[in-house]
């Protein structure tokens, strides 16, 4: 017995105590595992019972557009991890980030964004935003001058995703904090290539988190589903909007990521040990110009990743010497590999960023991004990382 029998075991508790113990509410029926609660709507006892749920003067469920027991378990294990009030699930990582600009930005407004992010994301603030009159700027990562110069009266969100995709640059949280909280907006960090296993930007000052869960969370490529992370307040307006517009997590995929995040640490610190060492083999290749990951000491992000995150991550890439065809003669040469865009699966996913990820940028685009027409990026998944270096050889061997 504990000598405090009042206190919340989960209090200050470390972040896997968290992934496996938090959001947990067993039933009358005592099951251990978390249930499914496939259902979409909720009876209620009495009419003045529907009547208090519905205006929300009583908590508890009303219709599982916007709340679920299954969903709400995921949303409050996340918002553990995380260190954050609250947790809204949404039906992907896109939906994730339109729910939040939906519900916290309105027409006039003006967003700094990271040059480096998703390539949808681009998209969704480019074209679509553009279009309902929220402006966008776009910054590079690492330059805070950049970030500060862009700032205008309107501005009232930064976005930015680090590290980034492909080439592991690494955006410095707390400058950025700093700079969102002195102008009086709103910082939100994409989160989905540390998760808050390696990396809390929470606690380094940030406001929102975005997570696309089809990704690590799940860790083993099965479903799509997104979270934000923030305040009660936010959080509210974040739930209002997914309420009224319907871009809902399902139970089922709920029930996915809540087992996943059950692992999620475990198989993080696995992912970066198997990604270190291919990247120090790839950088002592004689085949191979250069080498892009955090975990290297002469990236030029790194002493800023080994501050900030608590590992270096799963994602690398490498220029080899030669051409885009070079390229796709390596690719094709690799047996064990997966040829597809995705990433944080257990299994090691190879792609060629200039004819795929990031295809639809310009010429130019793509110079100033860096993506090279000789670059490979590598998804370093949960294999023997002694196979994984044999499939790479295959791929020398076809240059
Ligand atoms: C995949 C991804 C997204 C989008 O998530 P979906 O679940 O595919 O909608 C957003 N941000 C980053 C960094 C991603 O890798």
């Amino acid at each position: 017995m504990s000598d405090h029998p009042l206190e919340n075991p989960l209090d200050n508790a470390g972040i896997n105590t968290l992934a496996i113990r938090a959001g947990i509410h067993r039933t009358a029926e005592g099951e251990h595992a978390e249930p499914i609660f496939a259902t979409s709507s909720y009876v209620f006892n009495s009419a003045e019972e529907a009547a208090a749920r519905f205006s929300g003067d009583e908590p508890g469920n009303v219709y599982s557009r916007y709340t679920n027991p299954t969903v709400n378990t995921f949303q409050e294990r996340i918002a553990a991890m995380e260190g954050g009030e609250a947790a809204v699930a949404t039906a992907s990582g896109m939906a994730a980030i339109l729910s939040t600009c939906m519900a916290l930005l309105k027409a006039g407004d003006h967003v700094v964004c990271s040059r480096s992010v998703f390539g949808t994301t681009t998209v969704l603030f480019g074209k679509y935003l553009q279009k309902f009159g929220v402006k966008v700027s776009t910054v590079s990562l690492t330059d805070l001058a950049e970030w500060q110069g862009a700032i205008t009266p309107a501005t009232k969100l930064l976005f930015c995703e680090t590290p980034s995709n492909p080439l592991c640059h690494v955006a410095d949280i707390a400058g950025l904090a700093a700079i969102a909280k002195a102008n009086d907006c709103l910082l939100a960090v994409d989160n989905c290539f540390c998760t808050p296993a390696l990396q809390k930007p929470l606690a380094l000052g940030a406001d929102i988190i975005i997570h696309s869960a089809t990704k690590y969370l799940d860790g083993q490529g099965r479903c799509l589903g997104g979270a934000v992370v923030g305040n009660k307040e936010h959080m509210a307006e974040v739930l209002g909007f997914i309420r009224t517009c319907g871009p809902t997590m399902s139970p089922f995929n709920a029930w996915v990521f809540s087992k996943g995040l059950e692992t999620l640490g475990l198989r993080m610190k696995a992912h970066s040990a198997n990604a270190q060492e291919i990247a120090e083999y790839l950088n002592s290749h004689p085949q191979v110009e250069a080498t892009h990951y955090a975990g290297l000491p002469e990236h030029p992000g790194h002493a800023l990743a080994a501050k900030q995150q608590s590992a270096f991550g799963g994602v690398l890439s490498f220029e080899v010497k030669g051409d885009k065809a070079a390229c796709w003669r390596f690719i094709n040469a690799t047996r064990l590999m997966s040829l597809t865009a995705n990433l944080g699966d257990a299994k090691t996913t190879i792609v060629h960023p200039a004819t795929t990820t990031h295809g639809r940028l310009s010429a130019e685009d793509k110079a100033t991004a860096g993506i090279k027409e000789n670059l490979i990026r590598i998804a370093v998944g949960l294999e023997d990382v002694e196979d994984l270096i044999t499939d790479l050889q295959r791929g020398f061997a076809a240059l």
